[in-house]
């Protein structure tokens, strides 16, 4: 199959150390580029040589420029670093004033740590409808649950962590909108991949390790100027004191080499990447790819053989490792609503190879 932009699987490759495994984990951590680790490096030696504090004050200006970035990515002005993209849900729903029982509606493949955190919080967890097996969204039927029954809270996520299924998250925060309710996106799969930056949505999070491929300990959330009115507290409130200085400017250069490649030719190969990962894979061993051949991401999920249990996808996990293939087992926890058995996920970044997923076929047979 001919892939879109070949020029940016080189340079993604050129970029970075030589792998020394089949790496198709993004989804997971993206492999960093040299240019993010020495920038990395650079600061954590500074921080050696002048002491920390004094090394934050002069990158004050760098980092409101990386600030900058992120929230033209994310498509909400007011950024804040976080620890990750579970800190920052945390962070931004506990400053949020709602009445006990409030509901929250999510997708039924919302990431299962995440029905967790809102439970934890009190909000009761009600389902958007889906349109298909696959659990994209049905707008005008959400449209017309917003109507009958407003949530306090609608919570989305444009790419789950169990497949790589994407919504129309343009669609779903503008039915969210006409209904007055405020949408918060999980941006973890989304950010680098696909499109955000004019979804509109109220609230938007994300992490720098997947498709960015920024450092890990990293995690953002830009929030929008009425939503921000609504929090307890000023959002640059919700940083807090301490944090991975080094790893935002390593992010922010993870950010310019994203925005120098051109997001959308970046986004056009990840997903020709994933309608030819899936075209090689599906029904190789038994094996079903999960997804719509043309979804446009580049995550792929199999399923196993009639029989197999999840250990058993498990240990087939295990032995591509032992084999060098980086592969995710996504067992259903990671969207407990709607997953019902573990799957295998594939998810190669710009520089995947046709022998790489002849690693993965060999394996699978
Ligand atoms: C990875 C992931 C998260 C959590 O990100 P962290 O940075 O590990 O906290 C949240 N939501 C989804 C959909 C994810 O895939």
């Amino acid at each position: 199959m001919d892939l879109p932009h070949p020029e940016l699987g080189e340079a993604w490759a050129a970029g970075r150390p030589e792998p020394r495994v089949v790496h198709l984990d993004s989804a997971a951590a993206g492999r960093s580029s040299h240019a993010v680790q020495a920038r990395v490096a650079r600061h954590l030696q500074e921080e050696s040589e002048l002491g920390g504090y004094v090394a934050a004050a002069r990158v004050a200006d760098e980092l409101a420029g990386v600030r900058a970035d992120l929230a033209g990515l994310l498509g909400a002005p007011e950024v804040v670093f976080t620890g990750s993209a579970a800190d920052a849900v945390a962070v931004l729903l506990r400053a949020l004033p709602v009445p006990a029982g409030a509901t929250v509606l999510v997708t039924p493949g919302e990431y299962g740590p995440n029905l967790t955190l809102l439970r934890a919080l009190g909000w009761a967890v009600a389902t958007i409808p889906v349109r298909d097996e696959v659990g994209h969204v049905d707008v005008p039927a959400l449209a017309e649950l917003l109507a009958a029954d407003p949530p306090a809270l609608v919570h989305l996520c444009p790419v789950g962590s169990h497949r790589g299924v994407v919504q129309d998250t343009v669609a779903v925060v503008g039915a969210c909108r006409a209904a007055g309710v405020a949408v918060v996106v999980d941006a973890a799969q989304a950010l680098g991949h696909v499109d955000l930056a004019a979804t509109g949505a109220d609230a938007v999070y994300a992490t720098s390790r997947k498709w960015l491929a920024g450092p890990r300990g990293v995690g953002v959330l830009a929030v929008a100027p009425g939503f921000a009115a609504r929090l307890d507290r000023p959002v640059a409130e919700l940083e807090a004191a301490e944090g991975f200085v080094a790893g935002r400017l390593g992010l922010g250069v993870a950010v310019a080499e994203h925005r120098a490649m051109g997001p959308a030719a970046v986004r056009a190969r990840l997903a020709g990447i994933g309608a030819w990962t899936r075209a090689e894979l599906d029904g190789v061993g038994g094996w079903r790819v999960v997804e719509p051949h043309d979804e446009p991401s580049a995550t792929t999920t199999l399923a196993p053989p009639p029989g197999w249990t999840d250990d058993d996808v498990a240990a087939l996990r295990e032995r591509l490792l032992d084999d060098g293939v980086v592969t995710t087992f996504a067992g259903p926890g990671r969207a407990p609503l709607e997953a019902r058995a573990a799957v295998l996920r594939l998810s190669p970044h710009l520089d995947v190879r046709p022998a790489h997923l002849a690693r993965v076929a060999a394996a699978l047979t």
